[in-house]
């Protein structure tokens, strides 16, 4: 992750002596919007996930473990692309930007190629019932909750998503495109600097009001998009002491819970992809907040990485949930990576009956 990106986005992370943290985390809560600190996470720590201590083991990127061929012509044990993505519409394509023409581009090829997209919570219950006999899922991920994702406009009173923003770009794509419907994954913080909190706090962030924000989660859940967890401010988990680890994540959670009241948040996005010293910390934990003396436990069912390729599909026997390989939208990858599946053979596909 490039200094200049780290800088814009997370808090001050290098500056902060422990003794302050708590602090600071206080104060990017309280910028982060009334209200959030009132709800409670709704998941439980009694209910821990099974194969906990076997997901800390890293995934190697290899072909898929076993081909699990059908008479239907299927390859439910392929690969599966899950795109990440950052700004979007920028000027130029970098690291972590993408311009309109080329995120577009990205789903051209995919469509092109037969993918339709689901979201992770949908890999996670092995629901492909968006993808036709024949044809493969792919997930788009979007980190960071930037305006340039989901901006609104005011027009004659009322607010409509910006086309060019990439919820607006993404509407109009499922409109033009038969059988590709709103599916993506949303892993979004709610305290971070420079706008990325929440889709934009603040007008100077694309003209962006505040008490959007809730609205904005809302709207993506309730119109088949998945909300997926990455902390309050993008702290670099390896850096801090397990009670800061779980004050980030549980206070992510508090915060999507407060725009969706239990809402169930299943997914959780590794900020720069690293790894809290306490890895199993990334999947489920807790943090009680001293004012009120309340626990707010969580647990995630999937932990996605930054990098690593297509992803394993559910149906591979190797799947781990707790460590998602993503493709970035970084030039011309994406494009590569898509021929790369077809070339080998090795996309998963759905079959038919
Ligand atoms: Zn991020």
């Amino acid at each position: 992750m490039p200094a200049a990106f780290t800088r814009t986005i997370a808090r001050q992370e290098s500056m902060l002596a422990p003794r302050l943290i708590a602090l600071l985390l206080l104060s990017a809560a309280c910028s982060a919007g009334a209200g959030e600190h009132d709800s409670a996470a709704t998941a439980s720590t009694s209910t821990m996930l099974k194969g906990d201590s076997a997901a800390a083991v890293a995934t190697p990127v290899a072909a898929p473990s076993s081909t699990a061929m059908a008479p239907g012509g299927e390859k439910l044990a392929g690969r599966i692309p899950v795109l990440e993505y950052h700004v979007i519409g920028s000027e130029k394509n970098a690291a972590y930007s993408r311009t309109t023409a080329s995120f577009l581009a990205d789903l051209e090829e995919a469509y092109r190629r037969g993918y339709r997209p689901v979201t992770i919570a949908q890999v996670l219950d092995r629901d492909f019932r968006d993808v036709p006999a024949g044809m493969s899922p792919v997930v788009l991920v979007f980190d960071d909750a930037s305006d340039s994702q989901f901006r609104y406009v005011e027009r004659n009173g009322a607010l409509e998503v910006d086309p060019t923003s990439a919820v607006g770009l993404l509407l109009a794509f499922s409109k033009s495109h038969a059988g590709w419907k709103n599916r993506a994954t949303f892993c979004m913080l709610n305290g971070g600097a420079a706008g990325h909190n929440f889709f934009g706090d603040a007008p100077k962030f694309g003209g962006q009001k505040k008490e959007w924000r809730f609205q904005k989660v809302k709207w993506l859940a309730d119109n088949g998009f998945e909300l997926c967890a990455h902390t309050l401010w993008h702290a670099r988990l390896d850096k801090y002491p397990d009670a800061v680890v779980q004050e980030q994540v549980a206070r992510n959670v508090m915060g999507i819970d407060s725009a969706v009241a239990g809402y169930r948040v299943r997914t959780f996005a590794l900020p720069y992809g690293i790894w809290p010293r306490n890895r199993p910390l990334a999947w489920a934990g807790s943090w009680t907040d001293p004012k009120t003396g309340t626990a707010h436990p969580y647990k995630f069912e999937a932990v996605l990485e930054v990098s690593g390729g297509p992803a394993r599909s559910p149906y591979d026997a190797k799947f781990d949930p707790h460590s998602i390989t993503r493709v970035e939208a970084i030039g011309d990858d994406i494009r590569k990576v898509l021929a790369r599946l077809d070339s080998t053979g090795t996309r998963m596909v759905i079959g038919g009956k």
